[in-house]
């Protein structure tokens, strides 16, 4: 497993405007210096208790991205350094990281994620609760915060017309979004989806950020 051919080699297809976060949760600090040696800057974790460590452990030029469920109560320990929160799944969350945000007086960027798989399993928001939420927040409150666009999972399954379907729903509603006047401290630049299976599809269907694990540092243990 050569991680920086792997590296290369996804990003060659990548158009230019898409770009690589390597989620290096499960792996050892050893691999994430091998993937940044090589260039690599952006690093996805899903769990605050192992993105901390690692953050201490590592070149500070290294920007970090909480990709995983977050939860509330731990989300003061990553406010000081964290560079993107792609899932955010409720408002309160996104309260809570405003209110950390405000303690180390920063403005941290956040992605809202959307539930566009069939399984139950996957967190976010829903097309209505989306739509819900931009009614009734006034997220110009929220000064700490700046929501910069959308994150989602698309269905564990083999068949590529569904996830086409599901990705293209994404794009959909986050075109949609585009094209309305957006609440103070809410614009639409970022769409984060694809994962190592399904990548290519995402890029096809409009991603400008895929989090890439397992085609880059191997399967995980
Ligand atoms: C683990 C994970 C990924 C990367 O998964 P791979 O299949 O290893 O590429 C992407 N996004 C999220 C939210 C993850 O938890």
């Amino acid at each position: 497993m050569n991680i920086k051919n792997n590296i290369q080699n996804i990003i060659q297809n990548l158009s230019p405007g898409c770009k690589l976060i390597a989620v290096s949760k499960n792996n050892p600090i050893e691999k994430i210096k091998e993937a940044h040696d090589s260039g690599q800057i952006r690093f996805g974790e899903n769990k605050v208790q192992e993105l901390v460590p690692k953050y201490e452990a590592l070149s500070k030029d290294i920007e970090w991205h909480m990709i995983g469920h977050l939860q509330s109560n731990k989300v003061k320990f990553i406010a000081p350094f964290i560079s993107l929160i792609h899932s955010i799944d409720s408002l309160k969350l996104l309260e809570e990281v405003n209110k950390q945000a405000l303690k180390v007086n920063r403005i941290i960027p956040c992605l809202l994620q959307v539930h566009i798989a069939e399984e139950e399993t996957k967190f976010g928001f829903s097309n209505d609760e989306l739509k819900a939420a931009f009614d009734s927040t006034d997220f110009g409150r929220l000064n700490n915060v700046r929501i910069v666009g959308l994150m989602g999972m698309a269905t564990t399954t083999s068949d590529t017309e569904q996830i086409k379907r599901e990705f293209s729903g994404l794009k959909g509603i986050f075109d949609n979004l585009r094209s309305i006047r957006l609440p103070d401290h809410v614009s639409m630049v970022e769409l984060s989806m694809g994962m190592s299976s399904d990548y290519s599809l995402a890029v096809a269907c409009g991603s400008t950020m895929i989090r890439v694990g397992s085609a880059i540092f191997g399967e995980r243990s």
